[in-house]
């Protein structure tokens, strides 16, 4: 898992790059995603952060490849839904750990300053080191999402009525502080957050260990399973949107939801394309006319709480909810999916679009038989025949 390769590393003053938000996850399971979180706008997501990787392919062969040896499998399996190989074990690029974090919220009502504002932390990887961002929609939502946040966040703003709801939005940034280099986080806020537009004195700094900060969603994680809230079923959806359609699909998403009534959090933080190598199996949306180097993640990541009359009717609404906003952000804005669900092999080509001819030459070159990753649905189990003796050789039996 992440945190024990955190903890390791950081015996050594190191530490990987490139995060997802909860650290309690594998790396071979990150990395056939893709790995993202607030560095990713830096350095890429964590498949770009990869130097080697030993996999054992679905031809049962045990390989390792990189960049430069065995290019085309490393490429596939980063970003490759488990479809290619297992990754066995992986060498992941290092960097000097900081000390220490300075973590900053900044609150806005203005979806167009939030926005623009995200842009700009993206657009000064000297200073900063982490830029995600959330709706602010309830209480609930400012009081969970500040479980790991040490400030007295003193911001309690007028969310409208059912009928006409008022929402807010939250942006969160991060500086690594190396505390005997003589760096000072407190000037570096400073001249950053003199050039954003967030709500007057609604800025929030504090400091915090690095690996507090790293393994912040523990927290969250700890404080919802004393209330028995981590257990429950999470329909979440997460799309990469161009940035042209940021706007409308926030107006989509608000069309889908009831602010008043949503319990979980939604991500929404900027990253840039050319982070993203283009020879993994990872599905971005074409960039379009606009060649933008920008796009947005989004995250709606949603608990369902049986407590609450969400149970299975409810759940299953939820989910029709989801496939809607996802259906019509791919069709309207050229959004795609990240942790992608399709139900039917079809639904998968046009995930993968112009990309699917070379997935699907991947699989036969990598996985023949394909004995890998059939719980995802995009490749039909076949049955054995003579053709796939020949092409195992003496080893197929
Ligand atoms: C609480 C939580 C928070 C998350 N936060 C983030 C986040 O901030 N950013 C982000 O990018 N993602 C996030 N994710 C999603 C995460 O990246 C995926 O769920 C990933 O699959 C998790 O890895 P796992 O160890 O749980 O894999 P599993 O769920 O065990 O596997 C998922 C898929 O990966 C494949 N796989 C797993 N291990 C390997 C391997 N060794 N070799 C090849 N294929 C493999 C499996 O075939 C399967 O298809 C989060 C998930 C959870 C549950």
């Amino acid at each position: 898992m992440w945190i024990e390769l955190l903890e390791q590393s950081l015996e050594l003053g190191l530490a990987p790059r490139s995060w997802t938000d909860y650290l309690y996850l594998t790396v071979g399971g990150t990395l056939s995603n893709a790995g993202i979180s607030g560095q990713t706008f830096k350095h890429g997501p964590q498949i770009s952060n990869v130097l080697q990787l030993e996999v054992v392919t679905g031809r049962g062969e045990i390989i390792k490849c990189s960049p430069s040896k065995d290019a085309d499998l490393f490429n596939a399996v980063l970003g490759g839904l488990g479809q290619f190989g297992i990754i066995t074990r992986a060498r992941i690029l290092l960097q000097e750990a900081p000390q220490k974090v300075k973590w900053v919220r900044a609150f806005y009502d203005d979806f167009s300053f939030f926005t623009m504002d995200q842009e700009l932390l993206v657009s000064m990887p000297d200073l900063v080191d982490y830029a995600e961002g959330f709706i602010v929609l309830n209480e609930q939502s400012l009081r969970s999402s500040s479980i790991a946040f040490p400030a007295n966040v003193d911001f309690s703003p007028d969310f409208g009525t059912k009928n006409n709801p008022k929402i807010y939005y939250c942006i969160e940034f991060a500086i690594h502080d190396y505390q005997n280099k003589n760096t000072n986080g407190e000037q570096v806020v400073e001249v950053i957050s003199s050039q954003m537009n967030h709500t007057v004195s609604q800025l929030y700094s504090v400091e915090v260990s690095y690996f507090d900060f790293l393994n912040r969603v523990r927290m969250e994680e700890m404080s919802l399973r004393s209330i028995g809230m981590w257990e429950v079923h999470h329909p979440w959806l997460n799309m990469f949107v161009p940035k042209a359609g940021i706007g409308d699909f926030r107006d989509l998403l608000m069309d889908n939801i009831s602010p008043d009534s949503f319990e979980g959090l939604i991500l929404i933080y900027p990253l840039l394309r050319d982070k993203w190598d283009a020879n993994t199996s990872v599905v971005l949306p074409d960039p379009g006319s606009s060649d933008h180097r920008v796009m947005y993640v989004v995250g709606i990541l949603r608990s369902a709480n049986p407590d609450d009359g969400c149970s299975h009717h409810c759940l299953q609404e939820l989910l029709v909810r989801h496939r809607h906003i996802a259906a019509t952000a791919g069709a309207r804005l050229g959004a795609k999916q990240y942790l992608a669900y399709h139900s039917t092999p079809s639904g998968w080509q046009e995930h993968f679009g112009r990309r699917w001819e070379r997935f699907a030459e991947r699989k036969a070159r990598f996985d023949p038989l394909r004995i890998l990753g059939p719980g995802q649905g995009i490749f039909p189990r076949r049955p054995l025949s003579n053709d796939d003796d020949a092409a195992y050789g003496s080893s197929a039996t």
